[in-house]
């Protein structure tokens, strides 16, 4: 999958900067979600500092070019928003496999339903969390 990520950015009144564009290169070319000190180590011979990282990353998550993934690790992980899909993470290694399969719709009609207080909902979350073969192996 190619992105244009000049394009992207303008669509979302963002200025085009060097450390947005490589940042987003960096999360297009990875096979999951990344977190800041990731991206820094990837962009080493960039000389982008970790602040602006930090920075960067709030901005492109704010302007939802970047999406914010939850998967009870210590940092904040990101991706971009490509596909509907969830993850599987192992809590012993960190491994994280993503899937498509999403049951949420029935169950969120239903919570629509029985809800006094919402009758719509625009997005959900749902990560899973398990043991890896490997780790359960070892
Ligand atoms: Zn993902
Ligand atoms: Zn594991
Ligand atoms: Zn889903």
């Amino acid at each position: 999958m190619s992105y244009n990520f000049s394009k992207i950015l303008k669509e979302k009144a963002l200025k085009v900067t060097k450390p947005r564009l490589l940042i987003l290169s960096v999360c297009a070319s990875a096979n999951g979600p990344l977190c800041a000190e990731d991206i820094h180590i990837k962009l080493q011979h960039e000389k982008i500092n970790l602040t602006t990282v930090y920075r960067t990353l709030h901005s492109l998550e704010k302007a939802d070019v970047l999406k914010r993934v939850d998967l009870h690790t210590d940092s904040v992980l990101y991706e971009l928003p490509t596909h509907h899909h969830h993850h599987i993470v192992c809590t012993l290694c960190g491994l994280i496999e993503a899937f498509d399969e999403c049951g949420m719709d029935s169950l969120v009609g239903n919570v629509v339903n029985d809800s006094k207080k919402f009758s719509t909902v625009q997005d959900h979350s749902l990560e899973l969390f398990g043991i890896c073969n490997a780790c359960s192996r070892a």
